[in-house]
């Protein structure tokens, strides 16, 4: 059976800023108002029969959210990126070069920040905090860049 959340009714989002280095239109630091919306699979057991506990679900989103909002977001495996210190943040991409505060930042352990790479990264990392909750068979994450575009991604049990 699955569960799903929307992001919007349940209030998982985030405001953050971001860059796809590179990109036309998008290489730009630039922001958006994300919420996240989610399904989790699973048996149902426990005493009272869930799948997972809402409660339990929605506040561990909002826990990564909380990690997101308000930050750029870096993306630490990025092929552009060409760091030179972590605190500050201070990478180049090509000739343009940025010196950011630590605290304005999170740096992520993936290729870029795209809505598809946090994504992946949401739904691995829900499905780890959620291993203690049941019989949990995948977790689908969406990331929407606001209203209408957005995408998803599902980490599945081995
Ligand atoms: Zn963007």
């Amino acid at each position: 059976m699955k569960i799903v959340i929307n992001g919007i009714h349940a209030n998982l989002r985030f405001a953050s800023a971001h860059m796809i280095p590179c990109h036309e239109f998008c290489g730009g630091i630039h922001g958006h108002s994300y919420h996240v919306d989610v399904v989790v699979e699973g048996e149902r057991g426990g005493q009272f029969g869930f799948v997972a506990d809402f409660k339990t679900v929605k506040s561990q989103v909002r826990k990564m959210c909380k990690e997101l909002d308000h930050k750029l977001l870096i993306p630490e495996n990025s092929k552009e990126l060409e760091f030179k210190s972590k605190d500050p943040v201070e990478f180049s991409i090509g000739n343009k070069e940025y010196k950011i505060p630590r605290e304005d930042c999170c740096l992520l352990p993936l290729p870029s920040t795209s809505a598809e790479d946090l994504a992946e990264y949401l739904a691995g990392k829900l499905f780890q905090a959620l291993q203690d909750e049941g019989d949990i068979k995948s977790v689908e994450i969406c990331v929407n860049e606001g209203i209408g575009q957005g995408a998803y991604s599902t980490k599945k049990a081995e």
